[in-house]
């Protein structure tokens, strides 16, 4: 058999060739390539999806992160909670607003932020808490939440590897001020290149962000803010609206394949993800902890696994954060899980003979040590 990929984009697309063909096909004969119908239909279905009142569209989940933050006001001086274990994006969104990300550590259970921690990182110049629902398990809100109101600061949330997952029982969407979306190629709901949304309830924050995403235009050449050009593509959209209508069922794919691995590796020396009852997570990875976790992705390479590390680097290592004089020893349980965690193949076109070759694999390579 062949090795197993950890992600292969062109399956899911085949399943869908037909109606995505035709979809994109749609859009290049209406002649209407910016905005328009197709982005507001999506925008739409997916706050209806969402149980929200607004969804905008915007260019990626960057900017989702970035115009959200804009929208409430977030800028130079200004300070945002964000997690120490998270993809970067979070943390350049806070910089692009000219405010400071202020790092909060993880639980060990959850590798989400750790409600516990938030308050002693709250100051006078705090605006924002800025929760990541990280490889699709929603953060602990009701704890988030209730610190944001006794302080007076907004939530707005990173979901862009939580698309469908819900938290006591309602989807992710909207617990927080607003929530910030990737449809990035290979996230639960991804399109077929770039794009992001924010939802939010809030009939604010959303006019802000469409008038934000189109040149701080409401009226084509009359500009009421310094805006950006951050518009989701129409034929993105169109591809989004064909991949909405099997979310649900491609997330229960992947449940299936993460139910099996707790299932089989259950009895090995290695740490599973752990769901806490008050969550319905969406699977977008599959995490597992190994204190060698280097040798023990080296061992699954040679027999033909092929394994990723979200993430290598933490942000507050990196090049890019060097300024902020971050010190070795800073946020050491982000750094541990830097170094112990590793991302099993899981997504909805995995196949079975590729999860049972996975799992025993695993098996193998973890018996062996
Ligand atoms: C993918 C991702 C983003 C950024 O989305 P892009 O569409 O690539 O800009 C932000 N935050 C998290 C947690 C992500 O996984």
């Amino acid at each position: 058999m062949n090795s197993v990929p950890f992600l292969n984009l062109r399956v899911p697309y085949l399943e869908l060739k037909n109606e995505i063909d035709a979809a994109v096909a749609r859009v290049l004969d209406s002649g209407w390539y910016i905005l328009g119908s197709e982005v507001e239909a999506f925008e739409a279905e997916y706050a209806a999806y969402c149980e929200t009142d607004h969804a905008i569209g915007v260019a990626n989940g960057l900017d989702a992160l970035h115009l959200a933050l804009l929208a409430m006001d977030v800028g130079a001086g200004d300070e945002v909670i964000v997690p120490s274990n998270t993809y970067i994006a979070t943390w350049l969104a806070v910089s692009h607003c000219g405010a400071t990300p202020v790092p909060v550590e993880p639980d060990e259970t959850t590798y989400n932020i750790d409600p516990a921690r938030i308050e002693a990182a709250i100051t006078d110049r705090t605006k924002v808490i800025l929760p990541v629902h990280l490889y699709g398990q929603p953060a602990d809100l009701t704890p988030i939440l209730e610190i944001a109101r006794r302080h007076g600061l907004k939530v707005l949330e990173d979901a862009a590897q939580a698309h469908g997952a819900r938290y006591k029982g309602k989807r992710i969407g909207g617990h927080g001020d607003a929530v910030a979306w990737s449809f990035y190629p290979g996230k639960n709901l991804g399109a077929m290149g770039d794009g992001g949304a924010v939802t939010t309830n809030d009939p604010e924050i959303a006019d802000r962000i469409r008038v934000l995403r189109n040149y701080g235009s409401r009226v084509k050449y009359v500009n009421e803010v310094i805006g950006y050009n951050s518009r989701l593509d129409p034929i993105q959209a169109a591809v989004l609206r064909i991949k909405l209508k099997y979310l649900d069922s491609w997330n229960l794919r992947r449940k299936t394949i993460a139910d099996h691995y707790l299932e089989e590796l259950g009895k090995l020396r290695c740490t599973l993800p752990s769901a806490p009852n008050r969550i319905k997570p969406v699977w977008h990875l599959f995490v597992i902890r190994h204190a060698n976790r280097d040798k023990l992705q080296k061992k699954l390479t040679e027999l033909g696994i092929n394994t990723l590390i979200h993430y290598p680097i933490p942000p507050h290592k990196q090049a890019a954060y060097s300024a902020m004089k971050f010190r070795q020893t800073d946020f050491p349980v982000a750094s541990r899980l830097a170094n112990e965690l590793l991302s099993l193949p899981i997504g909805p076109h995995l196949s079975l003979s590729e999860l049972e070759k996975t799992t025993q694999c695993v098996k193998l390579a973890l018996e062996a040590r």
